[in-house]
């Protein structure tokens, strides 16, 4: 069972470069995987811990490059593997000013440190660093694969390229095909629910020919602005980040306004952009929804609520038809039309073979993990029942 620790970097310099500078900055890039806590091993020293996010330690970076200076940040050899399905990313790159390898979770911890990526760590791949460089052993290579849908709908940079993939092209032909797919007839304007939604809402608008707007912005400067909802393990947080959210009334009033989200998870966020919507003035609130509805918790990694949260199972049991279900969960939400994606347009758009992907918190198909999961209520996952 893969555990939680959804951002990872391995870094080894060949030229025994302090590796620090660039193992904070690559956790850094991977913030969006992860913001509850985060830490740094090295070779001889008990490893650091800090709960929070990596920036919120920018005044002791100084201080820590210097104590836990290292040519490696893991162990004297830094070994890293990929699970055998490839549900989770894991890339392979290059700093070639220090010598240096690094495996991280996803490429755009490369583009921070201006490294370059090699390639994919395939499923089953173990690779391992010291002196000598980098060499690699295939342990298992569990085919047909299944690499998760869900990063590139929502959990992925988008500047960030897996499976040769990169993920903002990849959402921008989500909401292309979905325009095809779903065309929603007598929509005004076109807008994203900040910020993983925005590419989609972008392909959706111009394959539809209705303007593309900003009409819901995140406030930055309110202390939970940067981050995402769908992570935060509290309610009351994921209330406080939702409502940081603030409409451009003259973009919304008066309009027959389609809104392209990610993924309804809990319904929160929905729920209260919807309100938001129509608090200013928006005529009718369409929601395109770019992951398909979400029933079963994820044991590949992703920190999911328990199936009891999860709206769309709440709504829609034992349903097939995404049509209903949207219909359900719409009313529920307070939207007008709620249209969710399925998994073979989502699996075209994405450009990856369908029986290569994880749908598995969709369609309840725990095959690919090998498991009967028996559902848990969210305390018993986290061991505390
Ligand atoms: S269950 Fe969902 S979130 Fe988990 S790996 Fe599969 S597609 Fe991704």
């Amino acid at each position: 069972m893969v555990k939680e620790n959804c951002g990872v970097v391995g870094v080894f310099s060949l030229s025994n470069h302090n590796v620090l500078p660039i193992v904070i900055d690559s956790l850094r890039a991977l913030q969006h995987r992860g913001q509850e806590s985060w830490g740094i091993a090295v070779p001889k020293k008990n490893p650091l811990k800090k709960f929070g996010l990596v920036s919120e330690a920018a005044s002791e970076f100084q201080i820590i490059i210097k104590k836990y200076r290292s040519h490696a940040a893991d162990d004297g050899t830094v070994y890293a593997a990929r699970d055998t399905k490839g549900f989770r990313p894991l890339v392979l790159g290059y700093h070639k000013e220090t010598e240096t390898y690094i495996v991280a979770s996803e490429s755009c911890a490369f583009s921070a440190v201006a490294a370059q990526l090699i390639r994919d760590v395939d499923p089953g791949e173990v690779l391992k660093f010291n002196g000598n460089g980098v060499s690699s052993e295939h342990f298992l290579n569990e085919k047909p694969h299944a690499h998760c849908a869900f990063e590139y709908t929502y959990f992925a940079h988008p500047s960030s390229i897996m499976e040769k993939v990169n993920v903002y092209a990849a959402r921008k032909r989500i909401g292309q095909f979905l325009a095809k797919r779903f065309p929603i007839k007598g929509g005004d304007v076109v807008i994203p629910v900040p910020d993983s939604a925005r590419p989609a809402a972008l392909g959706y608008a111009q394959e539809m020919s209705i303007p593309f707007e900003e009409g819901l912005l995140k406030d930055r400067y309110s202390k939970k602005g940067s981050f995402r909802s769908f992570i935060e393990p509290f309610q009351k947080n994921r209330l406080e980040i939702t409502s940081g959210i603030l409409p451009i009334r003259d973009v919304i009033a008066g309009k027959n306004v389609v809104v392209v989200d990610d993924s309804i998870v809990r319904g929160t966020s929905s729920t209260a952009i919807t309100r938001i919507l129509k608090l200013a003035g928006a005529r009718t609130v369409s929601m395109i929804i770019t992951y398909p509805p979400v029933r079963y918790p994820c044991y590949a990694g992703i920190d999911f609520p328990s199936q009891a949260e999860l709206l769309a199972y709440q709504e829609a049991k034992d349903e097939k038809s995404n049509l209903v279900i949207g219909s359900k969960v719409s009313k529920t939400i307070g939207a007008d039309h709620i249209i969710y994606n399925d998994t073979s347009t989502l699996a075209r758009a994405i450009g990856i073979a369908e029986e290569e992907l994880c749908f598995t918190c969709s369609t309840g198909d725990y095959s690919s993990l090998g498991i009967k999961p028996t559902f848990k209520s969210r305390s018993q996952m986290k061991g505390q029942e």
